[in-house]
């Protein structure tokens, strides 16, 4: 007997090619199938087992050319998910067709094979249907070997409704009335590929004419009326896979692109080969969408099309391997989108998501980059901002290490050996080592094989002439770190020198410390030059005070960084509150959008920790930040400002007109929406979302129904979840109640309806009562929203901060007696994170007034 879990399948026999007819009956919620399956025998076998969930199967036989037909009996392992089949006579070492035929259901919960909804424009309800299958959902849809490394061919056959658009991975080649209203639609065979890249819509959708994209057919598809919001999707989509093709230097592994836009989806996107599926807010923009919103949907296509080749072309063996896929997609958006609109400045962007990625892994429950994945559920741990963000943030940093081309060449050596086929983690740093001549895998391993990182501390040698650098992991509770953890270090020192020179040096740092000589005692020194290093810098006194000094030698990446890691150390209680403070008035003037990220995420935890005494100064604390700036920008965009400037407005308008309480920035922003909606000025694009958070923070019955009616009249998605999400934002806990009871009306989508309700949990005005509706409709938001959700929007429960210790008692102990299962992780790093938030309310209420100074 070979040594396998219950959940993995044998090797005894595996799959070559499917052919798969699928007929999907959508007002009935059901669909038939027939699967013939090219099966090797690698040994003799009595027993076949293959994954299935929620299928009937009503007939199994074995084929074999000069062989009479193997009848199959059918029992079931639905702990398993599994099917095992038994023929009538052992089948022999050699080829065999598996003729299968089953029914299953058409869902709601957008995994498998799922049914979505929309309202067409005279109001009519209409049926779609669509899959998701990543991880394991391909067995809800037809019976399958479902792990990753069983790669095989698949030609589609679907049977549906005449007058409806029947898509798959491949080209059409044949598509036959039937004569009963139905059409037999027949898809070419795709290349080599997992069970869980398979998909296919069918739905009245429109679609754009093909593109031609030097061969390969590219097109965007979406529910009627929405077509006008296609035009940014097309060109993007072009780009990327022209970009990604060259940069790769291989040609794309399909014969058709499409892009579609699924009313009901669960996740951002989805990488199928082929046909690649989305939200809708995720491609579909009108050209005045804002730039935020335009630039998701440039990155978002820029990650799918990466996966063509990363993740389809060439295929984690095992769950366990996800990460790269994702981490990998993530970096090669960045490089999509930043040769798409250089002026969004996306790298300088990025430093929010490594801020993002840095605060989570400051955690006691984070958790390593890869980590085993036994049972496949497991590997849903995976789709965090661990694996997407730190991982893209750990390839950047490598990558600048190595060096471009050196990172580049890499990567092609590395699909063009594993194409078609399947690859472990160290597969890639194998192939950067052959390209580089550098020691990849025991630097990366230290990345990924362990969580956390480090914190580097920073003191000038006694003559002034050398850096002393040392090593330990950072963690946010400020506690001591047990383990004694190592990482291979690169370290990256910018310097002044007397004669107005820039002095640097690079080194990796292996031990726990070292010494870095400087060519003399320098004004400022920089450490983590470019922040493309991934740890935080702990500078000493006299140094800090320099830096501190020389800040406009800084670039905006570099400067959210020391801001972010100024704030992580006195959240940890390794810095006093004066530090960020001091900080924040020297970066006041800043212009850099991402800076006023940092800094308004810093004011957002003193307004959650403040004693209700003191919630004023930290308004007074942000319009004294924020007032001189603002009015350098003003409300009105300039006709030639850069796209950072409109995004710069935004944020400061949000942190003035929330945080701040600034009722001149209320009032303003009352009379231009009421403008707007008045025909007379339109809201410029990249202020909408600004104006709708700043109105609902002002609270009031009418500007409740005003932000009600423009969700309701919404023109694009976008417009749908900005108004949404906005009703989330009002001070008062009825209207707040009313929102929560909107949320799960059934006339919020499952799939938004989490994050209006995260968005109430994350604010001091709304934590107490978002979590007693929680406590309320835990079954519910269980059973109704998409599977994880819940998880999803428990990572807003640091908010309850603003609840002090009691009440996190009472949800402490909830939590403890209503585990959610799968998820847990991230159920266990936002209860640390409230922990952290208690402690540190512990420690600065009641010197908020002091510290911060009282108007
Ligand atoms: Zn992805």
């Amino acid at each position: 007997m070979e040594d396998r879990p219950p959940y993995r399948l044998p090797r005894n026999v595996v799959p070559d090619h499917y052919s798969l007819v699928l007929m999907p009956d959508l007002a009935n919620a059901a669909f038939d199938g027939e699967a013939s399956i090219d099966v090797r025998a690698v040994d003799a076998a009595t027993e076949v087992i293959l994954n299935a969930a929620e299928l009937e199967i009503s007939e199994a036989r074995f084929t074999s050319e000069g062989e009479p037909d193997r009848p199959a009996t059918v029992s079931y392992r639905p702990e398993e998910e599994q099917v095992v089949l038994v023929p009538h006579t052992p089948l022999q070492t050699g080829n065999y067709t598996l003729f299968l035929r089953f029914t299953g259901q058409l869902n709601d919960l957008l995994r498998g094979f799922y049914r979505s909804k929309f309202r067409r424009d005279n109001g009519e309800e209409t049926w779609l249907a669509a899959t998701q299958f990543e991880a394991t959902d391909a067995r809800r849809a037809f019976p399958c070997w479902d792990e990753p490394d069983l790669k095989a061919s698949f030609g589609v056959t679907i049977v549906a409704d005449e007058d409806l658009t029947v898509l798959s991975n491949t080209q059409e080649i044949s598509s036959i009335s039937l004569g009963n209203g139905k059409r037999r639609v027949q898809f070419a065979d795709t290349i080599k590929m997992s069970t869980y890249l398979v998909a296919f819509v069918i739905g009245p959708f429109e679609l754009t004419s093909p593109r031609d994209v030097d061969g390969v057919p590219l097109r965007i598809a979406c529910v009627p009326g929405r077509g006008a919001l296609t035009g940014l999707a097309g060109d993007a989509a072009t780009h990327a896979l022209r970009f990604l093709r060259d940069y790769f230097s291989m040609p794309y592994p399909s014969d058709k692109l499409d892009h579609v836009a699924v009313p009901d989806f669960a996740s951002g996107a989805m990488e199928n080969l082929g046909l690649v599926t989305y939200r809708e807010t995720a491609l579909l923009v009108s050209e005045d969408s804002s730039q935020d919103e335009r630039q998701r949907v440039v990155s978002v296509i820029g990650h799918e099309t990466a996966h063509m080749w990363f993740g389809d072309l060439v295929t984690m063996r095992w769950w366990d391997g996800t990460w790269l896929n994702e981490a990998f997609a993530t970096y090669m958006e960045l490089l999509v989108t930043d040769t798409f609109e250089p002026r969004w400045q996306i790298w300088s962007n990025f430093g929010i998501d490594q801020a993002a990625a840095l605060a989570t892994d400051g955690l006691r429950a984070s958790r390593s980059i890869e980590f085993p994945v036994g049972r496949p559920d497991e590997v849903q741990d995976m789709f965090d901002v661990i694996t997407y963000d730190k991982g893209a943030a750990v390839l950047r940093m490598i990558e600048r290490h190595l060096g471009e081309d050196n990172y580049r060449r890499g990567l092609h050596f590395y699909l063009d050996k594993h194409r078609y086929s399947n690859t472990d983690t160290t597969d890639l740093w194998d192939a950067l080592e052959v390209a580089s001549g550098q020691p990849v895998r025991t630097t990366m391993g230290t990345w990924v094989d362990q969580a956390g990182y480090p914190l580097v501390t920073a003191e000038l040698s006694s003559d002034g002439h050398a850096l002393e650098i040392s090593q330990r992991r950072f963690l946010l509770d400020g506690g001591p770190d047990k383990d004694d953890q190592r990482w291979v270090v690169p370290i990256s020192v910018r310097y002044a020198t007397g004669d107005g020179a820039l002095g640097h040096e690079q080194l990796l740092l292996e031990s726990s410390s070292t010494t870095i000589e400087l060519k003399e005692d320098p004004a400022w020194a920089l450490v983590n030059e470019g922040a493309w290093g991934f740890y935080r810098v702990h500078y000493s006194d006299e140094l800090r005070r320099r830096i501190f000094a020389s800040l406009a030698e800084l670039d905006g990446r570099e400067r959210l960084r020391l801001a972010s890691d100024t704030w992580a150390e006195t959240v940890a209680g390794v810095l006093s509150l004066e530090a960020p403070v001091e900080l924040w008035s020297l970066l006041s003037a800043d212009r850099d959008p991402d800076v006023w990220w940092g800094i308004s995420g810093g004011l957002g935890l003193l307004d959650l920790v403040a004693d209700d005494g003191e919630t004023a100064a930290v308004a007074a604390t942000a319009r004294r930040l924020a007032t001189g700036v603002f009015s350098s920008v003003g409300w009105q965009p300039d006709q030639d400002e850069t796209p950072r400037v409109a995004r710069l407005r935004a944020r400061l308008v949000t942190l003035l007109g929330t945080l701040g309480a600034d009722p001149d920035v209320h009032t303003e922003a009352r009379q231009r929406l009421a403008d707007a909606d008045a025909g007379r000025t339109p809201l410029p694009p990249d202020l909408a979302t600004a104006v709708a958070r700043v109105i609902a923070a002002g609270g009031g019955a009418e500007a409740w129904e005003l932000l009600y009616s423009h969700y309701k009249n919404a023109a694009t998605p976008q417009d749908e979840v900005r108004y949404l999400d906005a009703l989330g934002g009002f001070p008062e806990a009825d209207l707040l109640r009313r929102s929560i009871e909107l949320a799960f009306s059934g006339e919020v989508r499952s799939q938004d309806a989490p994050f209006l309700v995260a968005g109430i949990l994350s604010r001091r005005d709304g934590c107490v009562v978002a979590w007693e509706a929680m406590e309320k409709r835990w079954d519910e938001m269980l059973d109704r929203w998409p599977p994880k959700s819940l998880q999803r929007a428990l990572e807003s429960l640091p908010g309850l901060a603003a609840a002090g210790d009691e009440f996190a008692q009472r949800v402490f102990s909830w939590l403890d007696s209503h585990p959610v299962g799968l998820g847990e992780r991230r159920v266990q790093q936002a209860r640390e994170r409230l922990a952290i938030n208690l402690a540190f309310k512990r420690r600065v209420a009641g010197r908020l007034n002091a510290v911060l100074g009282t108007d």
